[in-house]
């Protein structure tokens, strides 16, 4: 290596020269650092090749360009010799090594430029002669260290001891200068000081000037800690306040010291009964302390007795026509049941608030408007309207509420849903009463059935508020999808108005009347901006909902505003008119979900059409028979409820013994399978009201006669072959409409409900009352 050769003149020696920026690596310290492309890489590689030292030099940032391009300014006079423990080069082209540096050496000349620098620099040594006052300085600044670490608190024990075992003055000041307060320009001073006595003396001062820096500011920080402190404290008991206030729906901004809560609760409008209570709590919580927790839950109990609505406000008399009005204004069609609707607020008009509502209940699919009723009915009365949901409540407190001896206790919904109203006259609607469960923690059927029993309601009792309420104003309305599953002793108590899905033509016209209008209003677009055709409002009724009631369709309609508004917003001039037809509707809402009901191509043998009834609204259904050779079996598929299998069972009975009349042989039912399968499997069937069509099926079967493919039917079978009434009869008629369906056969006995049928649907459809099966063969079988 003839690049670092030694030059022993003078103590003179060249060496590689390092330039780092903005930091400075001082003797005895071994730092690890990450070096990038140019003159020193080069010089490093130099060095480690030949295990030779470098010279270090510490330089501001705005000089290390100047180093780089080749045009150093004027060096530095002192800088450090430092050995190199590693140099690994990394993939990036970087490299890893670690100094160590050794020596102070000072600066002689610049030897070389290219490919790296090299400099002539001689070493200095850092030897004093120990003195009293040497000993005595660093005995000083030793302390400022442990003062400082004091202060600092996160310094490592090890540190300490390392710097307090130090025995030389200039290793003492070079050390120093490692603590976090020290800049660059202080320890670059510190470097260039080659004695080491007024290096320490230099060390000395910058402490002692970093250490009162480090109190003001400690001071500073105290201070406005307290404040901070303080202020943060009453600012969070505020906001606490505020937000328990706000969920008590009490907006006024105050302060309530416990004097002002007395004069409040003697101010309070309500029952003597309430305000006693309130005072008797109110006594206890004056002889709490402070800070107790009792306080708080008191002080909750209190408000909820000041926030309720205990007393009745005036009512406006009811104007039949303008209930009449809001009714119609808010809902399309629903004619019979806003008619029943009219004659309960007629009947509470003559009687006024004396009477005892009834309650009424809404049943029917889920969508046909039952709760939005609910809040016509309360708009129509003039009063509030609240609703809570009983599905899925199982617990008797979630009605009637915990008592206060439970942590975190709170009123039951009924009284909570009373706060929100803020009178004791609202409409409450009481949201599918048909999903209150039971269970271990009690029945809340009971709880329920105080509510709503007028002769119980006048008082009553919540568990957390222990006093009475008065409930017998609340009009309450209650709505369910399935009227079997309320519990009989509710039932009993409420009037059922029943709600059927709604024909194609009528939610048509909810969606143009309502439904757009009010998701375009919703979505800030207009007329000028939306239009739908009444065909595409059509094609997404088919294509992409299958429900009863219009809760899917309304979505599918919102999803194609939020698209044009969507469209619309990102505009920069005003918006064209989108009109939306047929055509558009899959680019709005993607492929069609449903391939709508659609009777059977053609006459077949075998099958036949049925109607079903679930509780979110009418279907079709068709019912395949098979009958293949072999010893004689029944097999049913496609998921059956115990009820639909009896009623095949029976059908096979009936067509058994009627075989000899339709020219069966007898022993057909020996040496055949019969196989009864009801497609679309994963929809759970049950009920008896198949049962003609599995007759007529199998019977077309044995026989190989046709069905008739525009033929629906439904009704229960007897072995006899008498046709028994069912329930739904308007939803499947619908339904079979839906599926083109021209001739619909049903029991004689219920003849009577065909009055509830639409006329439309009427009109289009042959509606064909039997009592035999004898009569369903003739109309059906080719
Ligand atoms: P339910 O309580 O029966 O499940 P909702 O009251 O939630 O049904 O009704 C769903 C949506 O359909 C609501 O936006 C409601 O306003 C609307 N809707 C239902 N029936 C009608 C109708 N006859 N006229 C206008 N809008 C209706």
């Amino acid at each position: 290596m003839t690049d670092a050769v030694t030059d022993n003149t003078n103590g003179a020696q060249m060496y590689p020269l390092v330039v780092l920026g903005e930091m400075v690596i001082m003797p005895n310290m071994t730092v690890p650092l990450q070096i990038g492309q140019g003159k020193s890489f080069k010089a490093i590689e130099v060095a480690w090749e030949a295990q030779q030292t470098v010279l270090l030099i510490f330089v501001p940032e705005e000089e290390i360009e100047g180093y780089k391009s080749g045009t150093p300014p004027a060096l530095p006079s002192v800088g450090v010799v430092a050995r190199l423990e590693e140099f690994i080069k990394l993939p990036d082209g970087t490299a890893r090594i670690i100094l160590e540096g050794q020596q102070r050496a000072q600066i002689d000349t610049m030897l070389q430029v290219d490919p790296y620098y090299q400099v002539v620099a001689h070493t200095i040594s850092d030897a004093v002669i120990m003195n009293m006052d040497v000993e005595a300085l660093m005995e000083t600044v030793k302390q400022q260290v442990d003062e400082f670490v004091d202060h600092l608190g996160e310094v490592p024990q090890e540190a300490v001891a390392f710097v307090r075992r130090i025995d030389t003055p200039g290793h003492l000041a070079d050390i120093v200068t490692y603590a976090p307060a020290f800049d660059f320009k202080e320890r670059l001073a510190v470097l260039n000081e080659l004695d080491p006595l007024n290096r320490l003396h230099i060390v000395y001062r910058m402490l002692a000037r970093h250490l009162e820096l480090m109190k003001i500011r400690q001071k500073i920080q105290m201070d406005t800690k307290d404040i901070l402190d303080q202020s943060q404290k009453e600012y969070f008991l505020r906001e606490q306040i505020r937000v328990i206030r706000r969920e008590l729906g009490e907006d006024e901004e105050l302060d309530d010291p416990v004097d002002d809560l007395k004069k409040k609760i003697q101010a309070m409008v309500a029952p003597d009964y309430v305000r006693d209570q309130a005072m008797h709590e109110y006594r206890r919580l004056s002889q709490q302390g402070p800070g107790s927790p009792e306080a708080g839950v008191i002080r909750t109990y209190i408000d909820w007795l000041m926030t309720l609505p205990w007393n009745l406000e005036e009512l406006n008399a009811i104007q039949m026509d303008e209930a009449q009005k809001v009714l119609d204004e808010d809902h399309y069609g629903l004619d019979k049941v806003k008619e029943r609707i009219l004659e309960y607020i007629a009947v509470r008009k003559l009687v006024g608030t004396n009477m005892r509502s009834p309650i009424l209940c809404l049943v029917g699919p889920p969508g046909v408007g039952k709760t939005s009723l609910g809040r016509s009915i309360a708009r129509a009365l003039g009063r509030t309207f609240v609703r809570m949901s009983l599905g899925g409540v199982r617990d008797e407190a979630e009605i009637r509420g915990h008592r206060r001896t439970y942590i975190g206790a709170m009123p039951g919904r009924v009284i909570q849903g009373m706060k929100t109203a803020k009178s004791r006259s609202a409409v409450f609607v009481l949201d599918e009463i048909d999903k209150v469960g039971q269970d271990f923690r009690g029945d809340p059927t009971s709880a329920l059935l105080e509510v709503l029993d007028p002769e119980q309601n006048g008082t009553f009792s919540d568990h957390y508020l222990e006093i009475p309420f008065d409930l017998s104003q609340v009009v309450f309305v209650a709505t369910a999808n399935q009227l079997d599953t309320i519990p009989a002793p509710l039932r009993d108590r409420m009037e059922i108005i029943e709600m059927s899905g709604y024909t194609e033509e009528e939610k048509l016209g909810i969606a143009i009347r309502f439904l757009v209008p009010k998701q375009r209003e919703a979505h800030g677009l207009s007329e000028r901006t939306l239009t739908i055709s009444d065909a595409a409002i059509l094609q997404v009724i088919r294509a992409y909902t299958r429900e009863s009631g219009v809760r899917s369709l309304e979505r599918e309609i919102a999803s194609i505003c939020r698209k044009v508004a969507r469209q619309v917003a990102s505009l920069e001039h005003e918006a064209p008119l989108t009109h939306v037809d047929t055509n558009d509707v899959e680019t709005y809402l993607g492929v069609e979900r449903f391939s709508y009901d659609k009777a059977e191509e053609q006459d077949e043998v075998g099958v036949a059409t049925g109607a079903a009834w679930t509780s979110v609204g009418g279907e079709t259904l068709s019912i395949e028979v098979l009958t293949i050779n072999g010893k004689g079996a029944l097999q049913l598929t496609g998921k059956l409820g115990d009820v639909m299998k009896e009623s095949a069972q029976a059908a096979v009975s009936y067509a058994r013994s009627r075989a000899e009349s339709l020219g069966v042989s007898t022993s057909f039912f020996d040496d055949h399978v019969v196989h009864i399968h009801v497609p679309e499997g994963a929809v759970p069937k049950d009920g008896p009201s198949a049962g003609i069509t599995m007759t007529t099926a199998l019977i077309s079967a044995m026989t190989g006669r046709k069905v008739r493919r525009d033929v629906a039917m439904t009704g229960e079978v007897t072995l006899r072959g008498k046709v028994l009434p069912i329930g739904g009869l308007k939803e499947k008629t619908l339904a079979a409409h839906r599926a083109g369906i021209k001739t619909f056969i049903l029991p004689q006995a219920n003849t009577k409900d065909i009055a509830d049928i639409p006329q439309r649907i009427r009109d289009e459809i042959q509606l064909i009352p039997v009592s035999s099966m004898d009569e369903v063969l003739t109309i059906a079988l080719r």
